[in-house]
């Protein structure tokens, strides 16, 4: 394919038909289902490992709503997520973040920060939350003990074994991390700036039965440490009374700031940090889908469980896209398994 690229002379070997933006679980299964439809698949992700979310914050979480997975360990999601993907052997791209997103009549090209150019028929954009990152505190010390004992993911919970752990925080992130560290840790507390968590009501609850203690009202005054941490001093924002707490390691979970990034540039319809689309997946762009946390729509919840059924629907949506004669409808699974073929 030449001039009618719209980007000049492009290799068609290099042309896929479906991009996918985001290696996440919703990224992952809409691999799958492109793979599923015989599609040159690839995906693209701007983190080291695929996952997005799962990977990076949770690994060793529970999740417990995915369906046919009574529970399922984060990891193991995505390590199954992988495999289902991989039977078609998806062309897969780490660290490179999308940055520009250009389309013609009949392709769409996408521009990482490494001034890489990757062309397909279609693009679907399971991003997320975009670029994301965690909230952190401004106080001295804090940069220079990142990683030295201050810590925002836990993605090895035999790093806390017998430690001495602090959490600072009171949504999701702190009370699902203080019931997975309970009993590998040999103590943990946990500082919230209010008496209010924006965590699930049973994860609370569970968190409070057992011997972790949960200080109310209190926030980092000071961080002590010169190669790695070694206290906090932590007050009483009513009282203002201070306490020196002897840690061997602090999780940091106050959110994330987040931020659609170059995203946000790329002309699509948006709704607040998040991209409009149809009932077929389908961005204001040609071509263009997207699915996942990253989509808005009425009604949108924010779950693994719906971005599945949106990936599905987008890859179907796309499939027919670019091959005319073939249906939406993917028909059955198990009646429709291409030959594997490596890209
Ligand atoms: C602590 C915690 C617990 C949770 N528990 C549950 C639960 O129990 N059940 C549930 O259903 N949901 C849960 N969620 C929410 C769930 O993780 C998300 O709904 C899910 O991860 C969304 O998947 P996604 O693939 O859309 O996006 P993500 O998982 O965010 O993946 C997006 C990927 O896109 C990549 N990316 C972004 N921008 C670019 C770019 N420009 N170029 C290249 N790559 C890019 C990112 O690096 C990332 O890897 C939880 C979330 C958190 C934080």
């Amino acid at each position: 394919m030449s001039e009618a690229t719209g980007f000049g002379d492009v290799n068609e070997d290099d042309i896929f038909d479906v991009s996918i933006i985001g290696g996440g679980p919703v990224g992952l299964y809409a691999a799958y289902y492109a793979g599923l439809r015989g599609m040159k698949v690839k995906i693209i992700d701007s983190l080291a490992q695929l996952g997005g979310q799962l990977t990076a914050l949770y690994p060793e979480k529970l999740i417990f709503d995915v369906a046919g997975f009574p529970k399922v360990f984060a990891k193991t999601l995505v390590d199954n997520l992988t495999e289902q993907a991989f039977q078609y052997n998806p062309a897969v791209v780490l660290e490179e973040k999308i940055v520009t997103l250009e389309s013609s009549e009949n392709l769409v090209k996408l521009s990482s920060e490494k001034s890489v150019s990757h062309y397909s028929k279609s693009v679907i954009i399971t991003a997320g939350v975009g670029a994301f990152s965690p909230r952190k505190l401004d106080l001295p010390k804090f940069n220079d003990l990142e990683g030295k004992g201050i810590e925002y993911f836990v993605t090895d919970k035999s790093r806390y074994a017998g430690k001495r752990l602090l959490i600072v925080g009171g949504g999701d992130s702190a009370f699902d991390w203080a019931l997975n560290l309970h009993g590998v840790a040999e103590s943990i507390t946990l500082i919230h700036r209010t008496d209010k968590f924006r965590a699930h009501e049973d994860t609370v609850v569970k968190v409070l039965e057992l011997p972790i203690t949960v200080k109310t009202f209190h926030e980092v005054k000071e961080i002590h440490g010169d190669d790695y941490i070694k206290g906090l001093t932590i007050y009483h924002n009513k009282s203002k009374d201070e306490e020196f707490h002897e840690v061997d390691e602090v999780l940091m979970t106050l959110g994330f700031l987040t931020n659609l990034g170059p995203i946000k540039q790329w002309g699509l319809d948006l709704s607040g940090n998040a991209i409009k689309v149809n009932s077929r997946m389908e961005t204001s762009i040609p071509r263009v889908y997207g699915a996942g946390d990253i989509v808005d729509y009425e009604g949108k919840l924010k779950l693994i469980a719906t971005g599945f059924g949106e990936a599905a629907i987008a890859a179907n949506h796309a499939k027919a896209l670019v091959d005319p004669n073939s249906k939406v409808n993917p028909g059955h699974s198990s009646e429709n398994v291409p030959e594997k073929k490596a890209h």
